[in-house]
């Protein structure tokens, strides 16, 4: 059997699609999210119809005890966790005078502290396994900046310094650790965003889909991406 894939935000967007996904890959599947129960049951019953086992586990990331109490247990079962997708992330726009104290903290709690609180319990198994597979999704955002977005673009690129210095410790434990950059991907997170006007900044014309990102997720995870590490990997209709 295929190890556990975990996928925080794993309810909605992106991340759901990453689930489904990996799912049809043949791993079993932990969704984590945060509040939307009906979003998060409705992919688990898409991947238990398609065959797949998919468990929900709701949980906030930002949240360091409310992470350990959730992980724990699931470090118990028989069957490893061997993909790490860590997804969750929020937006809070707005010009920086404008960035609020609390629109500062969360975006880069859910991003960077997130990070940590779900990594670092799953890490010391996977390096006792031999194996395993962490995929950090980031944004075009924390590559190349974006205005409006300096909460944003700073817990991406958190992020990928995070990705590149835990892939030069785990590199010989046989664990890869890579960044996922998406340009404009069609989900909710982008829903009051003036996508006219951002389409005429985009090579292609048009928005990516969560399909696409999940699909380069699924090569990452697999056994063909085993030499790929420290990479941030772009996706996003030639942006950037
Ligand atoms: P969505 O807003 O569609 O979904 C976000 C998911 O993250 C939801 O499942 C949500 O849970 C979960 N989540 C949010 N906060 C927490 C938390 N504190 N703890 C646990 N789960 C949480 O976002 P997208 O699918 O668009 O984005 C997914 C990732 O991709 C994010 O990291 C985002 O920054 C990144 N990204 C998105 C781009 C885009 O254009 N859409 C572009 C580049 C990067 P719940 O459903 O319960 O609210």
């Amino acid at each position: 059997m295929k190890p556990r894939a975990l996928i925080t935000g794993g309810g909605r967007g992106i991340g759901a699609a990453i689930a489904m996904e990996l799912a049809k890959a043949g791993h079993p599947i932990i969704i984590n999210y945060l509040q939307d129960h009906t979003a998060a049951r409705s992919v688990q019953k898409s991947i238990q119809e398609a065959g797949g086992q998919a468990t929900l586990a709701p949980f906030d990331v930002c949240n360091p005890q409310a992470c350990a109490d959730a992980i724990a247990p699931l470090l118990e079962e028989d069957v490893p966790i061997g993909v790490l997708v860590n997804n969750a992330g929020i937006a809070r726009d707005n010009p920086f005078p404008s960035i609020s104290q609390d629109d500062w903290n969360t975006v880069i709690d859910t991003t960077l502290k997130g990070f940590y609180h779900v990594t670092h319990p799953l890490v010391m198994p996977m390096v006792r396994q031999r194996s395993g597979r962490i995929i950090n999704i980031t944004s075009v955002s924390g590559v190349i900046g974006n205005r409006g977005q300096t909460n944003y673009s700073a817990a991406k690129a958190g992020l990928i310094g995070a990705t590149k210095a835990l892939a030069k410790e785990l590199a010989k434990r046989n664990i890869t650790v890579n960044a996922v950059a998406p340009g404009l991907i069609d989900t909710d997170m982008i829903s009051e965003a003036p996508v006219d006007e951002m389409l005429k900044y985009i090579p292609m014309r048009r928005l990516g889909q969560p399909a696409e990102v999940a699909a380069l997720v699924r090569f990452l995870a697999g056994e063909n991406a085993g030499y790929i590490t420290g990479q941030v990997i772009g996706i996003n209709g030639g942006l950037a």
